[in-house]
């Protein structure tokens, strides 16, 4: 994620404005290396804009992973979750108490990409893995 005044200038740039809920979401966002669902950043929001409605801070997530900004990650399958870290990098999902980490060290099943990203004729744009399993903590 880049800093609070790229993404405004890239929201205005959209057509989009900048509202004072839209810009405590993206700070919210800001930094936050815990994989927030939309619930969370809601919940986190509504301390501040008691009136915020959960519509307004889904369509934010939304249009900030559009713009690339943040990525959704698909793993766990009850909520999507967000991430402001969007260089590739791996996560992990414990099925018991449903934490999302980013896998720091060990395992790397992807070889890296090729310096034009094509792979067999595709062309990647992102590469998501996700590991499944207990973490540490559980275990
Ligand atoms: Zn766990
Ligand atoms: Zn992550």
């Amino acid at each position: 994620m880049k800093d609070i005044e790229a993404i405004v200038q890239r929201f205005r740039d959209s057509g989009l404005k900048i509202t004072p809920q839209r810009l405590s979401i993206f700070n919210l966002l800001k930094d936050n290396y815990d994989h927030p669902s939309a619930e969370d950043i809601y919940n986190k929001a509504l301390e501040i804009h008691p009136t915020i409605s959960f519509t307004t801070v889904y369509k934010t997530l939304q249009t900030l992973r559009d713009l690339g900004e943040i990525l959704e990650i698909n793993i766990d399958p009850e909520r999507a979750h967000y991430d402001s870290v969007t260089d590739d990098h791996y996560h992990t999902f414990c099925t018991r108490c449903r934490e999302i980490e980013d896998l720091m060290s060990g395992l790397y099943p992807v070889q890296e990409l090729p310096d034009n990203n094509v792979v067999g004729g595709f062309d990647v744009q992102s590469v998501q893995v996700h590991l499944v399993g207990v973490c540490g903590s559980c275990n």
